[in-house]
């Protein structure tokens, strides 16, 4: 038997990959999907019509009036989905039920969905959200973090950029407890960064933008380091 006879024999002893939001079978194989839930989370992806600065929508992609009153300290920020059902539920066991291995299809969801501009902005660097010591040590990884490598593994789109910035990050109040002003104030000065940046192009990768407010904290913490540019990728926008 051959390398392809084998593996042929050996697939219909395994048991068929399941879907990640239904636990029907996977039809997406890569993206641990099943056909209706590939089609609800195609209709969470966003699209042209958001704001460049925070990814809420907006008509035509123009800057919005919030973020013309208030300009972020990043250049761009990118949410390749909306924060709702199903999807919600697969992020939720990913953060608070110890579901890391879903970081593979997460990862998997946001290479199907990349920022518009990734080709074209220069990107040396693609930085983590970083969590506390407290909060990795009671979650065990960096949700963040693990969608990087997953990225980094499946994709081809942010391979390319080097991964060694290293920040640290107190530990504060969850800022989902927080209401919106409590959160400016809880997340100030909470990043200390260990690497230099200067002169360096950033892409800041989370898993869930609510506020933007420690995306723009981060964001202010490196250009104040002297970083060139600052460009935030999200799994998906709250
Ligand atoms: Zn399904
Ligand atoms: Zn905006």
């Amino acid at each position: 038997m051959g390398w392809t006879g084998l593996k042929t024999h050996m697939a219909q002893w395994l048991p068929p990959p399941l879907c990640l939001l239904c636990d029907g079978v996977a039809t997406h194989a890569h993206a641990h999907a099943c056909d209706d839930c590939w089609a609800l989370l195609q209709r969470l992806r966003t699209g042209s019509d958001v704001c460049p600065l925070c990814a809420k929508p907006s008509l035509q992609a123009a800057v919005c009036g919030e973020c013309q009153r208030h300009p972020p300290h990043f250049e761009r920020l990118w949410a390749s989905y909306r924060l709702a059902w199903p999807l919600h539920s697969v992020i939720a066991a990913y953060k608070y039920q110890q579901q890391w291995a879903h970081a593979r299809a997460l990862s998997a969801w946001m290479a199907a969905a990349p920022p518009p501009w990734l080709s074209a902005v220069a990107i040396d660097e693609v930085v983590a959200m970083p969590l506390s010591r407290v909060r990795l040590l009671e979650r065990g990884y960096n949700q963040a973090a693990a969608l990087v490598q997953g990225l980094q593994a499946q994709s081809s789109l942010i391979c390319s950029y080097s991964n060694s910035v290293f920040i640290e990050r107190q530990h504060r109040p969850p800022q989902s407890t927080l209401k919106h002003d409590e959160r400016m104030r809880n997340i100030r000065g909470v990043f200390a960064l260990k690497t230099d940046v200067n002169k360096r192009n950033l892409l800041l990768i989370d898993d869930v933008v609510t506020t933007s407010a420690t995306l723009n904290e981060l964001a202010r913490t490196l250009k104040t380091a002297g970083a060139a540019s600052v460009s935030c990728w999200v799994l998906a926008r709250a």
